[in-house]
């Protein structure tokens, strides 16, 4: 197996630099990329990769990098696992498009299933399918105009919800994501967020000073919803102070407006649980999901209030390729990986290991301004000692170590400064630890 490029959970589970990174193989095709792909696609971490599985990702100069990033919280349940290689493989050799639209088949409402059953709330649930995060927030906010005949939508600060026209609108951060790319979308309105490191506020205190925005400059009656990442993404992994989203959720019932949570980034055993809103005891009306749902094929989702998602006139919603029939069996193979390995517990094991890795860390360096997140989904936000001064400059240098040392680290941030960490559900301590020391070490040769 060894010298196999078959990737999945029987790739040898070891970092092994052999190489400068990028080493040969990765410069050589990198010229190629140059040549073919548009600059405006960027590569953080430029290896060209041959096969991944468990917690690493190999490369084409025979490099194995540990995985603190599961391709942006996608590869949750590990990169080519069992499961999902099984069930793609069926559907892929029995048909591998229809159109749902056109002529249905099971994959499709078993995948909808799945979402009324997992999502938070008990009640008559009803979900349709996409083919990206920003395509089910598009349709989210689609449904809840139509239910509500209202038109306008508020987002917060340092939302995240993808590079589509309308979720641009909706996205907070100008740099990459919105520069030279308006005019975007109107009745878009952005209300302030709880950011307990640079606010101080309480929950009750932050989500009263974002209501006084939805209510003063945009007025309830007019509001088709609100969307909110319970755990922000890009943002920053910011986590809202406890009983923030319970309330906005409250004020949204209370109002007519429906709250929506786009936890696409947040959810599917994430968090350690299978969404973050179960943390706060929140059942919003509409959830979106996608990134970690279907084990890296793409596929999106709608979920909701049968009564709102039914609201829209028949053909209303769809499109050519959503929840495509190799889609859809892959995230059953990866729901069946997340209930069969109890990944939901998996993940708050991560996150009680890196939170002390971390902890350990913030100890040492300073620099280290708060440690967050919950679950598999922490991060740690660099500012000069004792201020909320970002520094993007040192988290760049640090993000550089980790790179060149064999270990696939994100950044986020509306300031670049956030370290996230999102590794594969399917990592190992052993791998994690090793993770972490490089980390370690980067942050004291950055010094
Ligand atoms: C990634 C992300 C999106 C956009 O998803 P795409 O599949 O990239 O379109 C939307 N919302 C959140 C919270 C995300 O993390």
């Amino acid at each position: 197996m060894t010298d196999s490029l078959a990737g999945g959970p029987l790739l040898p589970q070891e970092r092994r630099v052999v190489t400068e990174i990028p080493g040969p193989g990765s410069l050589e095709r990198l010229d190629r990329k140059k040549a073919h792909v548009a600059d405006g696609v960027g590569t953080m971490l430029p290896v060209f990769v041959v096969a991944a599985g468990g917690g690493v990702i190999v490369d084409v100069d025979g490099n194995s990098l540990i995985d603190l990033g599961s391709g942006i919280a996608v590869a949750s349940v590990g990169n080519a696992a069992p499961a999902v290689v099984r069930n793609v493989q069926a559907q892929v050799a029995a048909f591998t498009h229809t159109c749902f639209m056109i002529t249905p088949y099971d994959g499709y409402v078993d995948v909808c299933a799945q979402l009324g059953e997992l999502t938070p709330g008990d009640h008559a649930k009803k979900s349709a399918l996409f083919n990206s995060g920003a395509e089910a927030v598009e349709n989210a906010v689609k449904i809840a105009r139509v239910a509500t005949g209202r038109d306008a939508v508020a987002v917060f600060d340092h939302a995240y919800h993808g590079r589509t026209n309308l979720t641009m609108a909706m996205t907070a951060k100008n740099m990459p994501y919105k520069q030279g790319f308006g005019p975007f979308a109107g009745e878009v309105y952005r209300a302030p967020m709880s950011y307990p490191f640079r606010d101080g506020l309480s929950g009750g205190e932050a989500a009263a000073r974002a209501i006084d925005v939805l209510d003063k400059q945009v007025g309830a009656a007019n509001l088709a919803c609100v969307v909110i990442e319970p755990i922000q993404g890009e943002g920053g992994f910011v986590v809202p102070a406890p009983g923030f989203l319970a309330a906005i959720a409250a004020w949204c019932t209370a109002n007519g407006v429906v709250f929506i949570a786009d936890e696409i980034q947040s959810g599917f055993c994430r968090t350690g649980d299978w969404f973050a809103s179960d943390f706060e005891g929140v059942v919003p009306d509409l959830v979106t999901t996608a990134k970690g749902m279907a084990g890296g094929l793409p596929l999106a989702g709608v979920t909701g209030r049968a009564d709102l998602m039914d609201s829209v006139h028949v053909g209303g919603l769809g499109g050519t390729y959503g929840g495509n029939p190799v889609a859809c069996a892959a995230a059953m193979g990866a729901i069946e990986e997340m209930r069969t390995h109890d990944l939901a517990g998996r993940a708050r094991e991560i996150g009680t290991l890196m939170a002390a890795r971390l902890k350990t860390l913030a100890a040492d360096h300073p620099v280290i301004g708060d440690i967050r997140g919950r679950g598999a989904m922490m991060a740690i936000e660099l500012c000069a000692p004792g201020t909320t001064d970002p520094d993007p400059v040192r988290t760049a240098a640090i993000s550089a170590y980790c790179h060149q040392h064999g270990v696939v680290t994100l950044t986020c941030g509306t300031w670049g400064n956030v370290f996230r960490f999102l590794p594969p559900l399917s990592i190992s301590d052993e791998l994690l630890n090793e993770g972490f020391d490089v980390v370690a070490e980067a942050f004291a040769a950055t010094a």
